[in-house]
């Protein structure tokens, strides 16, 4: 396909496609290692030394230990590995969740639900999408064994208070003091019911869902005590897809999904797809340049910069806000009263003839024309649901390419 434009490409939440740097990197590293890593001959030697490399660049961006790790296929798979794996050893118990997870959370847990006849509470967002640390506190019964929330929305960006979770957490199980002063989090104790003990909080399990945020936001400082476990994907961050990491916490069990191998200490059977995880481990690895946070503070600034035109333009109804917010996300309704009867599927379509790619919302269910999940549970009506459009932006996105963006959603909205 020959497109006449340059493409801008504002997907980001969706792949983050890798740079030809990072290509050429994994492809220097590949040639002498693509043996078995189980192999004891010097191929496998080499394969088990590129994967003890990786799981050490990967431990050292989470700030945890390298026994800690466990390498997936990608998040989807880490998150049903966390839930299954914990509720399969706990069939009678209750589970708390969020109303705006990723279908790779929430669907696992709709399965629990069905197959055990045990209620799962999806606490609910507020209008800007954020869960109130309070709400999921008081949602905790005495036989409620798995918490899973995600550390920021794939579709509107927003921040939820994990952080602040992992470390009440912590303090009620060991008393210790994280990043939350302690007058915060005795303030929270009193969202406990009486029968929630400290003894019933020791035995809860915290997975935290940090895809989104992991190398845009510095995730490791969220990885309290608090928090069991938290799956990440390689290919939000530039990484090859079909990678990710399960973050298990040392002392905590899973009940294994798969069956059939030795591999990851037992926890994850089948051959490592190593071409994915030396790529991670490399990304990994580039977290600690001193290039990279400051990269993302530049997003940041385009990403204030889209999301201030973006407002000002009849039509558009911002629903991430500025705050709060993942670093590169913009996500917006039309309205469609106001909008000279344009939706959001004809802009869609517009912008990719243009040359922009951009979704609907969640990659997973663009195409399929049904409202977003996520924005009828912040309370907006079936018919903004189903109007959504998601930018979100990456290292390599340009003023010029923000430039050229409004102005085309000007030109199609501003007859
Ligand atoms: N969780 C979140 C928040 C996500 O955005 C995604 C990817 N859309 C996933 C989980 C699943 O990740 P993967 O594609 O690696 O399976």
């Amino acid at each position: 396909m020959t497109l006449s434009k340059t493409i801008i490409y504002c997907d980001h939440n969706a792949t983050s496609p890798s740079s030809k740097d990072h290509l050429a990197a994994v492809f220097d590293v590949l040639p002498g290692v693509l043996g078995n890593p189980s192999s004891p001959h010097s191929l496998g030697r080499a394969a088990s030394v590129a994967l003890t490399t990786a799981r050490r660049q990967v431990a050292r961006a989470l700030g945890v230990d390298v026994s800690e790790v466990i390498f997936t296929s990608g998040a989807t798979e880490a998150n049903n590995m966390a839930t299954f794996g914990v509720l399969g050893r706990e069939p009678g118990s209750h589970a708390v969740s969020t109303a705006i997870e990723h279908p790779s959370l929430h669907q696992p847990l709709s399965v629990f639900e069905h197959q055990s006849g045990q209620a799962v509470t999806f606490v609910k967002p507020d209008r800007q999408g954020v869960v109130a640390a309070r709400d999921v506190l008081r949602s905790l019964e005495p036989q409620t064994r798995y918490l899973a929330i995600m550390a920021a929305n794939n579709e509107v960006g927003s921040l939820q208070p994990v952080g602040l979770i992992g470390d009440f957490l912590a303090y009620q199980r060991w008393g210790v003091v994280g990043a939350t002063p302690r007058d915060i989090l005795l303030d929270l104790e009193s969202c406990l019911a009486p029968a929630v003990t400290k003894d019933v909080l020791g035995q809860l399990h915290f997975h935290v869902d940090a895809v989104q945020a992991f190398g845009k936001l510095p995730v490791a400082q969220w990885l309290s005590l608090g928090v069991d476990s938290c799956a990440v994907s390689g290919h939000k961050l530039g990484a090859l897809p079909g990678v990710g990491v399960l973050f298990l916490r040392r002392g905590r069990k899973l009940r294994s999904v798969l069956h059939g191998g030795a591999q990851e200490r037992n926890r994850r059977p089948g051959t490592e797809n190593l071409a994915g995880i030396v790529s991670m481990g490399l990304i990994c690895q580039d977290m600690e340049s001193t290039a990279w946070w400051p990269a993302w503070e530049t997003v940041n600034a385009l990403r204030r910069q889209l999301h201030q035109a973006l407002s000002l333009i009849p039509g558009i109804v911002l629903t991430s806000a500025l705050d709060q917010t993942l670093p590169n996300t913009v996500h917006f309704y039309i309205d469609t009263n106001n909008s000279f009867g344009v939706n959001a599927e004809d802009l869609l379509l517009f912008f990719d003839l243009e040359g922009i790619c951009a979704s609907s919302g969640a990659a997973c269910s663009s195409g399929a024309n049904k409202p977003s999940a996520v924005l009828l549970a912040m309370g907006f009506d079936a018919q903004q649901a189903q109007n959504t459009i998601r930018l979100s932006l990456g290292k390599s996105t340009t003023l010029q390419d923000v430039e050229r963006l409004v102005s085309c959603v000007k030109r199609y909205l501003i007859k």
